[in-house]
């Protein structure tokens, strides 16, 4: 192998051979899955302390009048069984009892169910690939549940410019296959990507790999189309790159998850595709030495550092025991995944080898591998992509999603495990070391509400501390929104209420997500 070899050359003979599986086939289709069944997910309503709003039902009189304006019987879903998996989210900790299933296929259609639920009092949740991680997307009572699944058709990719123009659901899988072919990539990824929406990634904000070198949607996204709670159409679509009339829009959409409108068309700025891509995954003894791969990496691989992900022993441990998955490097404490990509193959290579025998000699790593092909590149990945659903098998999980200064970011992990001790089954860190995005993820047999206490709202008064963020990519969603005084200000919060209330009077798009009730 290229790697071994070149390692050889330099007389680096401590590498170790890589036993390669092939794993790749796998990945995808699992990747974004939830492994286990949603029929026995509690209720939201019965597990949470919270109140129904004072919103309308659903009758058979306004099922009828969607029918009518979405005109095909299968847009319009009521079977109780089809609808318990859009009633449950990924992680199976919230369930609601969403009696209808919406999917229009096109703006026109989203404005009129909006403009007929504004009227009738009926709340709404959008709803894109459902991958989300704080129970945004699903209803938490009986809320009717908008889906975007039929909005998926790519409107325009100008090879010129750059841009794409598409509705909100596209999955990103699909729309990434599709831009490859004319060397185009998404100025972001994550591991979802096989199910998760356009349109879910900007409510979302998400974050992702790419995030350290393409930076925030906040930057990427050009245009928006939103539908409002009252059904107006609020056109902020543009693929121009530069635009400063006036207040910019479309911002409110990206982030704020389905609360302020539905978004019913994206204009993004596209990347070029790399020609090259090498991905390293290194063994270290300390978090010290973590961070030191971390800036290291950015000097020395410069423009060519393309992502910095790190997960600690015991998440390896789940991945290696529960997927079947090959850690191809010695047992560590930590391993950091390094990609470098670029337009020169030959340059590509050589930085990130000189990156490595840098670190190696100077003790700051133990060992490490190189993946120069496309198999090889997507079986580290894979290691690093398929934790959530490793920790899924653990069985039920607390996920935290958090930011942290890097002078202090692992030491919350050690904290809560010498606090939790064996109440918890698993405790493990992992995360987008490059952005100073950490995720937390406890594991325990079945939702338990002990440990919960034991962790909430302890974990968020730490983040607060160290003047963190609660919430880093995920969103605050349902389960995380009453700790939104932990990041932000008073007058902040204030403000988005206000927002929420100019925008949405009734309150009926995605209620009881993101913003507190109080502060
Ligand atoms: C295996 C796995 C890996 C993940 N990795 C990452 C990661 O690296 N980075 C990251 O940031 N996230 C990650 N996530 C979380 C999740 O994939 C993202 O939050 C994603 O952006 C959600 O997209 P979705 O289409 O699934 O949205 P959903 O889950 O369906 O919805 C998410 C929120 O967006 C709202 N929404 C959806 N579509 C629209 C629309 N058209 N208009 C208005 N509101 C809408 C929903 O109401 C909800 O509040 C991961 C999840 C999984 C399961």
């Amino acid at each position: 192998m290229a790697n071994v070899q070149a390692f050889a050359k330099r007389s680096l003979y401590y590498l170790k051979q890589l036993q390669w599986r092939c794993l790749s086939s796998t990945v995808l289709s699992h990747m974004s899955k939830s492994p286990l069944l949603f029929d026995n997910v509690e209720l939201a309503s019965n597990r949470y302390d919270i109140q129904r709003g004072n919103f309308a039902k659903a009758t058979q009189q306004d099922i009828n009048y969607f029918k009518d304006i979405l005109s095909s019987q299968s847009a319009v879903i009521t079977d109780a069984e089809e609808l318990i998996g859009s009633n449950t989210d990924w992680l199976q900790v919230v369930r609601g009892s969403g009696p209808v299933l919406l999917k229009p296929e096109n703006t026109e259609q989203v404005s009129k169910i909006m403009q007929y639920c504004n009227n009738r009092n009926l709340a709404v949740v959008p709803q894109g690939g459902k991958t989300g991680l704080v129970g945004g997307g699903v209803p938490v009572f009986d809320e009717i549940i908008l889906s975007t699944s039929r909005m998926n058709n790519v409107i325009d990719v100008d090879k010129i410019s750059g841009t794409l123009v598409c509705q909100p659901g596209c999955i990103l899988q699909e729309l990434e296959d599709r831009l490859n072919s004319d060397n185009f990539i998404l100025p972001y990824d994550l591991g979802a990507r096989g199910s998760c929406h356009i349109g879910g990634n900007l409510s979302t904000n998400a974050g992702g790999i790419r995030l350290v070198r393409y930076g925030s949607l906040h930057g990427s996204v050009l245009g928006v189309e939103a539908v409002l709670a009252d059904g107006t159409v609020l056109d902020c679509m543009s693929t121009c790159r530069k635009d400063n009339t006036g207040y910019d829009l479309k911002q409110l959409f990206i982030g704020s998850e389905g609360t302020l409108g539905i978004i019913t068309k994206v204009a993004i700025a596209l990347a070029q595709k790399p020609r090259a891509q090498c991905v390293a995954l290194i063994g270290c003894n300390n978090f010290e030495n973590v961070k030191q791969v971390f800036s290291s990496a950015r000097k020395d691989l410069c423009e060519y550092l393309s992502a910095c992900e790190f997960m600690d022993s015991k998440i390896m441990s789940l991945v290696e025991n529960h997927l079947k998955l090959t850690n191809p490097v010695q047992t560590s404490s930590f391993y950091v995944l390094i990609e470098a990509s670029g337009s020169s193959e030959q340059y590509c290579k050589t930085a990130l080898l000189d990156f490595l025998e840098t670190l190696i000699e100077s003790k700051v790593i133990k060992e490490g591998i190189v993946a120069d092909n496309s198999v090889q590149i997507k079986d580290v990945w894979a290691l690093r992509e398929r934790v959530l659903e490793a920790c899924q098998h653990d069985g039920y999980v607390f996920k935290y999603d958090v930011s942290l200064p890097l002078r202090v970011f692992y030491n919350i992990v050690d904290d809560l495990r010498s606090r939790l001790g064996s109440q918890a089954k698993s405790i493990g860190g992992y995360g987008h070391i490059g952005d100073g995005n950490l995720h937390i993820n406890i594991t325990c047999e079945e939702y338990n509400k002990q440990l919960e206490k034991a962790i909430e709202p302890y974990i968020f008064e730490w983040i607060g501390k160290y003047k963190g963020s609660v919430s880093a990519e995920h969103g605050m969603g349902f389960i995380k929104r009453k700790y939104m005084n932990y990041s932000k200000s008073e007058a902040a919060y204030n403000t988005m209420k206000g927002i929420k209330q100019l925008l949405d009077p009734k309150g009926i798009l995605n209620p009881y997500k993101t913003i507190p009730d109080q502060y």
